[in-house]
């Protein structure tokens, strides 16, 4: 049978690049930011759009008196209230417009910092690598004055490299924005856009040696390019999350396991619950996005409710998403993934209840059907429309539960016990994903 909906993505199209409601706002007379920036700057999220449309909606900074453009760490500090170790709870709405590149390093006189200036005193690589080699101190968590020093270390790249994102906010890109080295945190902040960004390489000058992670240990670092915790109605949108010129592939490998730097690309954990992440573009990293971040029954239950759509998972190994307890949505995305260390597609986690419809997945040589949900503790994904095209073969439709109960046990159940209502606009069938989301996720694709 011959799939051609032409029609149908010229919908989708058009749905794209109709604003969503323009917040009545006053005009931002003599700022710096013309006015169809201003217009798409103070864009809310289109009602139904997922879950972070929920009850009172997204409207992040949108009511904001006036509109900041910045340049500079110490620029997107000041917009998001002046100072970084209480931003966090500044809940005036604010709308922050990026141009250019900002880096996580720079210090207040504009310099770029390096990992050593942020090193406390006793800490050094050096002599991190010499003190915990399993060969001489065991495969038992490093302890002692080094490790000490190691997690003061992490605290002084804390304060610089993560941003507090307080409640109310927008942050939009220009063409071309990036913030690279730095990670986004919005915890206990509720209503938070973002949009139009580049996410470059938030990376961690401190991993930490966990040789209890796994049979043969780990590398671990802290920092996620963004993070959402504690928080709801937080809209993802048309940014690129990259590791640049630092992938993952290109780390040392020490005690014989990768020297992992970076953590996830979007992680929303801790009862953060209402996200949707939509038309992103994850390139090339490792763990991509933990929806939940423990296996404990506790305040996580009826929480962590996340819908992704029309998002590009390319070339990236797990986490796409790994899930546990939310009702998590994800439809319309565009799995292009490569064998290279690939791991799985979907993390099948406790008490989770993911509904997979019409995704596209096209799977390089070495990756089958069977390998794209793991059972990490679930008991059942609804699964339905999806599409695989794996290496030399034709797109065909997909049981994904079926492919992957044939090669393992226990079998996972088909119901996830629940059926998306939050949905914005036309649900696109599988095969033309590809198309849509190739051509429109990501940053820099906007009318801007
Ligand atoms: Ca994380
Ligand atoms: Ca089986």
């Amino acid at each position: 049978m011959r799939h051609r909906f032409p029609g149908a993505a010229l919908v989708a199209l058009s749905l794209l690049v109709t604003p969503g409601a323009a917040a009545a706002a006053p005009a931002d007379a003599g700022g710096p930011v013309p006015r169809p920036v201003e217009r798409f700057a103070r864009q809310t999220l289109p009602a139904g759009d997922g879950w972070a449309a929920d009850g009172v909606g997204t409207t992040g900074g949108s009511a904001a008196d006036q509109v900041h453009l910045v340049r500079t760490r110490a620029e997107l500090v000041d917009a998001l209230g002046g100072d970084n170790a209480t931003n966090r709870t500044n809940a005036t709405p604010k709308v922050i417009v990026v141009d250019g590149v900002i880096d996580g390093f720079e210090a207040a006189d504009g310099g770029l910092l390096g990992c050593a200036d942020l090193a406390d005193p006793e800490y050094s690589q050096a002599a991190y690598l010499t003190a915990y080699d399993p060969a001489v101190w065991g495969m038992v968590p490093p302890t002692g004055p080094l490790e000490a020093a190691r997690v003061r270390s992490v605290a002084n790249q804390t304060k610089q490299t993560q941003i507090n994102v307080g409640p109310n906010t927008t942050i939009v890109g220009l063409r071309g924005a990036t913030l690279t080295g730095l990670t986004l945190m919005i915890d206990t902040a509720n209503n938070v856009i973002l949009r139009n960004l580049t996410f470059d390489d938030a990376r961690d000058c401190f991993p930490a040696w966990s040789p209890t992670d796994g049979t043969t240990g780990n590398w671990n670092s802290q920092y996620d390019q963004v993070s959402v915790r504690r928080s709801e109605h937080v809209w993802v949108d048309h940014n690129t999350f990259t590791d640049g010129d630092n992938p993952d592939s290109a780390q040392p490998v020490y005690f014989g396991r990768p020297y992992q730097v970076h953590d996830g690309s979007l992680d929303i954990t801790h009862t953060a619950s209402l996200v949707t992440a939509s038309y992103n573009r994850f390139v090339g990293r490792d763990k991509l996005m933990l929806i939940g971040s423990s296996n404990t029954v506790g305040p996580d239950v009826g929480r962590l409710k996340v819908t992704l759509h029309h998002n590009m998972f390319d070339r990236v190994l797990q986490r796409l998403p790994r899930v546990r307890f939310g009702q998590v949505d994800v439809y319309n995305n565009w799995y292009r993934l490569s064998g290279e260390g690939f791991e799985y597609a979907v993390g099948v986690g406790v008490q989770s209840a993911a509904y997979v419809e019409n995704n596209h997945f096209t799977l390089a040589a070495g990756i089958a059907a069977e390998d794209l949900l793991y059972d990490w503790g679930g008991t059942a994904v609804t699964t339905r429309g999806n599409w695989v095209r794996a290496d030399g073969d034709r797109a065909r439709p997909v049981d994904l539960v079926a492919a992957y109960n044939a090669t393992h046990d226990p079998d996972l159940g088909t119901d996830a016990g629940w059926t998306p209502a939050l949905r914005h606009g036309q649900v696109l069938p599988a095969p033309l994903v590809p198309l849509v989301v190739g051509a429109l996720a990501g940053a820099n694709r906007l009318p801007l």
